[in-house]
């Protein structure tokens, strides 16, 4: 066999965007996949950490998923929203029952980002108004309407914006000016300065985007209840709720099946958006919204390809798996065990500031060792040293200092055990490293 992944680095170069990054020094041919695992095009086998949260949530050439795509690739690939198509209004009933909205209403994009595009598309123009609020930290998306609340500049290659948009405290605590206040304290700081901010506005503001959990934003999750204080100031307004479950849905959280069921006093949020993992690999998003919402367009469609059957077939072959084996439970249990296991190899690690999570969504924020300053440096190093070691993890936060893991839901308590042992090893390496620098 030959490996040319070098010169399809250089070809990558060449006829790709620049701002298209790749990880890793010497970057990744993945070839095949198999449960949580992964090969490259030199054979290497690595496990998977992170490919739960880009797309494969449940396991990498799931049968059932493999099976149905290829059953309906053979019966029918064409469609439009112009058709019925049986999978897409089959997968939309699941969706709106599991949704918790009301009356709810689907539909189906080909990405999170377009999602959230379909959600803005929506509330401004229920509400009338451009005027959206966002989280600090936040990330929905780079696309014209998404890079405007996204609430982080390196993640913003534009500062053009067809929304106005305001960021409200409450995304990361950790490092921000409330960083010291204990979980009421905070709650109400936080609600103070939502309350601030719509004293800003001329009035009218359309709605309010949130991460349950932040996902690139370095698995960052405010305190439960946050969200739901939040909607108690946004309600006298008619403000409303959209919330992004692109890395928290499906019950990836393990004590939820939704990130909003954390702040689930307020009842369910009046959008919701959904992608990457529900495919299992294939191109499938969506908006969730109440009837009433959903229904204020005067459009033939957003666009016609979201709800292809082969990607509806993925969705319901993969959502029927996840329930059938309860995933949100093995998110909790070995997400639980995987966590406990991380703190526990990195007591005594100076270059580890913090390892937080909830289920299968575990961030470890690194810091240069003795000092508290985050240290992308020593993540870019982590996720070498996890690589030499055949662990694949993901990096986020910001500055690109947390290490994010996500493995697919199906992780098995000896892969979270095995997966703890190699990420340690990692994380030592790379202490020395950064030792052995400062010294010399
Ligand atoms: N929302 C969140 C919370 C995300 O993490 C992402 C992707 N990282 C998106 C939206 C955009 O999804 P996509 O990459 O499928 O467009």
């Amino acid at each position: 066999m030959t490996h040319d992944t070098g010169s399809l680095h250089a070809r990558h170069r060449a006829v790709m965007p620049s701002w298209l990054s790749l990880y890793y020094a010497q970057p990744l041919e993945l070839t095949h996949g198999e449960g949580r695992h992964v090969w490259d095009a030199e054979g290497n086998r690595y496990l998977d950490f992170f490919g739960g949260i880009l797309t494969t949530m449940t396991a990498h050439a799931l049968p059932e998923v493999t099976k149905a795509v290829g059953e309906q690739a053979g019966r029918i690939l064409h469609t439009s929203t112009l058709y019925l198509s049986r999978p897409m209004v089959e997968l939309a009933e699941r969706i709106a029952a599991l949704s918790g909205i009301p009356d709810a209403r689907v539909f189906f994009t080909t990405s999170g980002t377009e999602a959230n595009d379909a959600a803005l598309l929506l509330a401004t123009t229920h509400r009338r108004s451009n005027q959206v609020l966002a989280m600090r930290n936040s990330y929905h998306g780079r696309s014209f309407s998404t890079v405007a609340i996204t609430g982080n500049q390196s993640w913003s290659p534009t500062s053009l914006s067809p929304l106005q948009t305001l960021y409200v405290h409450g995304g990361v605590r950790s490092r921000g000016p409330y960083a010291d206040l204990g979980d009421p304290e905070y709650i109400a700081a936080c609600v103070a300065d939502l309350e601030d901010m719509l004293q800003q506005t001329a009035g009218g503001v359309a709605a309010l985007i949130a991460e349950p959990v932040q996902g690139v934003g370095g698995f960052t999750a405010p305190p439960d209840g946050l969200y739901a204080a939040f909607r108690e100031v946004l309600a006298r307004e008619g403000i409303l709720w959209i919330s992004d479950e692109v890395q928290t849905g499906w019950g990836r959280t393990g004590d939820h099946f939704w990130g909003w069921q954390a702040h689930a006093e307020s009842g369910p949020p009046d959008l919701l958006t959904f992608a990457k993992g529900i495919g299992n690999g294939m191109s499938l998003g969506g908006v969730v919204a109440r009837a009433e919402i959903m229904n204020c367009l005067s459009a033939n469609s957003i666009s016609t390809f979201g709800g292809s059957p082969i990607t509806m077939a993925a969705g319901l072959a993969n959502l029927n798996y996840l329930l059938e084996h309860d995933l949100q439970g093995n998110a909790r249990r070995v997400g639980g065990l995987l966590i406990e296991r991380l703190r526990a190899v990195a007591a005594g690690l100076d270059v580890v500031r913090e390892i937080r999570g909830r289920g299968l969504m575990i961030g470890i924020e690194l810091v240069r060792p003795g000092t508290d300053e985050p240290s992308p440096e020593a993540a870019t190093l982590v996720l070498e040293a996890a690589r030499e070691r055949g662990l694949l993890v993901g990096k986020g936060g910001q500055g690109g200092a947390v290490l994010r893991i996500a493995p697919p839901l199906t992780l098995t308590v000896a892969e979270a055990e095995q997966g703890a042992e190699l990420l340690a090893d990692a994380l030592r390496q790379t202490q020395r490293q950064l030792a052995d620098a400062s010294e010399s």
